[in-house]
C-alpha cells in the first residue's frame, strides 16, 4: 500500500516529483491540465524526458492525474458533451506520454435526466475517448458523493455503467470522504465489509485501482463532498484504521485530497498520520 497526494505540476508534470519527495509522499497525482478551464495543451518531448528520469530517480510509485471538473458525459447538450470527449481524451493522451496509471475523471450529473436515459451515451462516449487513444493508461471513474443529480453515489450504478463501456481498460477511485456522505459505513469495521462486498459484488474489486484517502468534515450519508485532513474529520483515525486493515486496500494505491494543517493542500503531517495507521496495521 502506497501513500500519497495530490501535489501541484505547476511549471510541468516533472516539477511535482521534487514536491511530492518534499512532503514524503511514495506516488502522487496531479492535474494533466487547468481543471476548471478546457484548454490543454500536450506534454512536451522535454517534459516527458526530465519526467521520466526523475520517477526512475526516485523510485516514486504510480502516477495518476484527475480530469477536469468540467467534464460531463451525462450532459444532454451536444457542445458540452464534445468538449467533454476532447478533454478526456487529452487527458489519457498526457497519462499514456507519462506511463501513468490513469486518469480519475468524476462521472458528474446527468442534469435532471435520471440515470438510466444516460446510461448508453456514457457509455458511447468513454468507448470513444480509449479507442482515439490506445495505451495502457485507465480511465478511472470516481465514487461520487451523491449530491444533486450526480451519478456514481453506488456501486450499483458505477458497476452498471463499467458494464455498459465494456472496455478492460476503465477501472475505479474510490473516494473514501465521498463513499462516506454516500452512506456508505466504512469507518467501523462490519459496515466496511458489506460496502466490500456490494462493490465487488457490482464492480469486482479487481478494478478497484486507486484511492482518494480523505477524512470527512460532514456526516455519513450528508451527500456533501467535504474533505476535512486525516483524523480530524468524522471517519477519524479509528476509521482509517479500519480501512487500512481491511484486504480490498491492501494492494491499492493512496492518494490524499485534504485540506491541509496549514490549508496548503495535503502536506507531511497528513501523510505521516496514514502513514503510520498503515504501520500500525502491518500494511506496508
Ligand atoms: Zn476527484
Ligand atoms: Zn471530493
Amino acid at each position: 500500500m502506497l501513500i500519497g497526494a495530490h501535489v501541484s505540476a505547476a511549471g510541468g508534470a516533472n516539477k511535482a516529483i521534487a514536491r511530492a519527495e518534499e512532503i514524503g509522499a511514495e506516488c502522487f497525482q496531479i492535474f494533466a491540465s487547468s481543471p476548471r478551464m478546457w484548454s490543454a495543451k500536450p506534454v512536451a518531448d522535454e517534459i516527458v524526458e526530465k519526467y521520466t528520469a526523475e520517477m526512475k530517480r526516485t523510485m516514486m510509485g504510480p502516477t495518476v492525474l484527475h480530469g477536469k471538473y468540467l467534464v460531463a458525459l451525462g450532459s444532454a447538450d451536444p457542445e458540452l458533451l464534445a468538449k467533454s470527449e476532447t478533454a478526456l481524451r487529452a487527458d489519457i493522451a498526457a497519462a499514456n506520454r507519462l506511463s501513468a496509471l490513469g486518469v480519475i475523471f468524476h462521472p458528474a450529473s446527468h442534469r435532471g435526466q435520471g440515470f438510466e436515459a444516460i446510461i448508453d451515451q456514457f457509455a458511447a462516449s468513454v468507448r470513444k475517448v480509449l479507442d482515439s487513444e490506445p495505451g495502457d493508461s485507465l480511465l478511472m471513474l470516481e465514487t461520487s458523493a451523491g449530491a444533486g443529480d450526480h451519478i456514481g453515489s453506488s456501486f450499483a450504478e458505477l458497476g452498471t455503467l463499467i458494464k455498459a463501456i465494456g472496455n478492460d481498460r476503465v477501472a475505479v477511485c474510490l473516494d473514501t470522504q465521498h463513499v462516506f456522505a454516500a452512506g456508505y459505513n466504512i469507518a467501523v469495521t462490519d459496515t466496511l465489509n458489506v460496502a466490500i462486498d456490494e462493490f465487488d459484488k457490482e464492480i469486482g474489486i479487481g478494478l478497484l485501482k486507486a484511492v482518494h484517502a480523505n477524512d470527512s468534515r460532514r456526516e455519513l450519508g450528508s451527500s456533501v463532498d467535504r474533505h476535512e485532513n486525516i483524523g480530524d474529520g468524522l471517519i477519524g483515525t479509528a476509521g482509517f484504521t479500519t480501512i487500512m486493515s481491511h484486504e480490498a486496500f491492501k494492494r491499492v494505491p493512496f492518494y490524499l485530497e485534504v485540506p491541509g494543517t496549514g490549508k496548503s493542500g495535503p502536506d507531511k503531517p497528513n501523510l505521516d498520520r496514514l502513514k503510520a495507521i498503515r504501520s500500525q496495521v502491518g500494511a506496508g
